[in-house]
């Protein structure tokens, strides 16, 4: 990429390392980044800085948030015994789309995976069992139906079940392989409603 100048170089490497830009895309945002007006592009790069800056984990769900608790965790309307497992905060998102669902969250932030070296200790588990010593009425498990998932919702039902929580797992209406967030609403209600003890 010697064509253009070393400033322009660097802005389409930047945008090249993310996930799903290419290098012609890389190339195209560039231009298009030119092209903008001085101030939208400053207000581009202070959401960017300031989001990474003030972003973090819930101190309850682990979700990420930009205060200590997040709104559905500050929510006194919300059930706090229900409390949904998920992989991550776009699964969650999917589920609050719904509008359906009224319990709270618990973001595990990855699935346990011996094939890739991830371990229960990589994930967010040690905050959710530590959760479960205040009340808990039932804990839903709705980690993905891949291979990962499952294995993380077997690993988790084994932990919790024998403090009596009431442990179930959404219905594999969603289709193996799949992730949450890609799945319709519909689905996504079908196979929360169709959740079976384990
Ligand atoms: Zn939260």
């Amino acid at each position: 990429m010697d064509y253009y100048s070393s400033q322009i170089n660097r802005l389409v490497e930047e945008l090249a390392h993310l996930p799903g830009i290419g290098s012609k895309s890389a190339q195209r945002l560039a231009f298009h980044i030119l092209n903008m007006p001085k101030e939208n592009v400053e207000s581009l790069a202070a959401a960017i800085t300031e989001a990474r800056n003030n972003v973090r984990y819930c101190k309850e769900c682990c979700t990420l948030t930009d205060d200590e608790f997040c709104p559905i965790c500050k929510n006194d309307r919300r059930d706090h015994g229900t409390i949904m497992v998920v992989e991550n905060s776009r699964d969650l998102a999917a589920y609050e789309k719904t509008g359906k669902y009224e319990g709270v969250y618990h973001v595990l932030h990855g699935a346990i995976s011996p094939m890739l070296g991830i371990g229960p200790g990589d994930i967010r588990l040690k905050e959710l069992l530590v959760r479960l010593q205040k009340d808990a009425d039932e804990l839903i498990i709705a980690t993905n139906s891949s291979l990962e998932g499952e294995t993380t919702a077997m690993y988790i039902s084994k932990l919790v079940k024998p403090t009596g929580i009431k442990v179930t797992r959404i219905a594999s209406g969603v289709p193996v392989g799949g992730d949450l967030e890609y799945i319709d609403e519909v689905t996504l209600l079908r196979a929360l409603e169709g959740r079976r003890e384990l």
